[in-house]
C-alpha cells in the first residue's frame, strides 16, 4: 500500500472528517472511505456520495476490510444480516471498481 502523505508543514485550520473503518477499526478521512447506508426500512446500500439518509458505516475501500466489515455491518448498521447480504455485491462491486 503506497499511501505516504508526505510531510505537511501547513497547519490545518480546517477540520477533517475522519471516521473509522468498521473492518480494520482505523480511522480515515470520510472521503477514502465507502460509506455503506442503511434507510430506516433496512435498506442497505453503497452511499459512495455519502448523501443517503439513515445510518452509515465506513469502511476502507480494500476487499479485505469488506470482508471483517460484513459481519460488524449489522450491528454497525442495526439492520440484519440478511439486509447486508441482499445488498453486499453491489458493495463489493463498488469496493472493487474504486
Ligand atoms: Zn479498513
Amino acid at each position: 500500500m503506497s499511501s505516504n502523505r508526505g510531510a505537511c508543514d501547513v497547519v490545518e485550520s480546517k477540520h477533517i472528517p475522519e471516521r473509522t473503518c468498521v473492518g480494520c477499526r482505523r480511522k480515515a478521512p470520510k472521503s477514502e472511505l465507502l460509506r455503506i447506508a442503511a434507510d430506516k426500512n433496512g435498506w442497505v446500500r453503497a452511499d459512495p456520495g455519502g448523501k443517503l439518509g439513515g445510518r452509515g458505516a465506513y469502511v476502507c475501500r480494500r476487499i479485505e476490510c469488506l470482508k471483517s466489515a460484513r459481519k460488524r455491518l449489522p450491528r454497525a448498521l442495526r439492520c440484519d444480516a440478511e439486509s447486508v447480504a441482499a445488498a453486499w455485491s453491489a458493495i463489493e462491486a463498488e469496493v472493487t471498481s474504486g
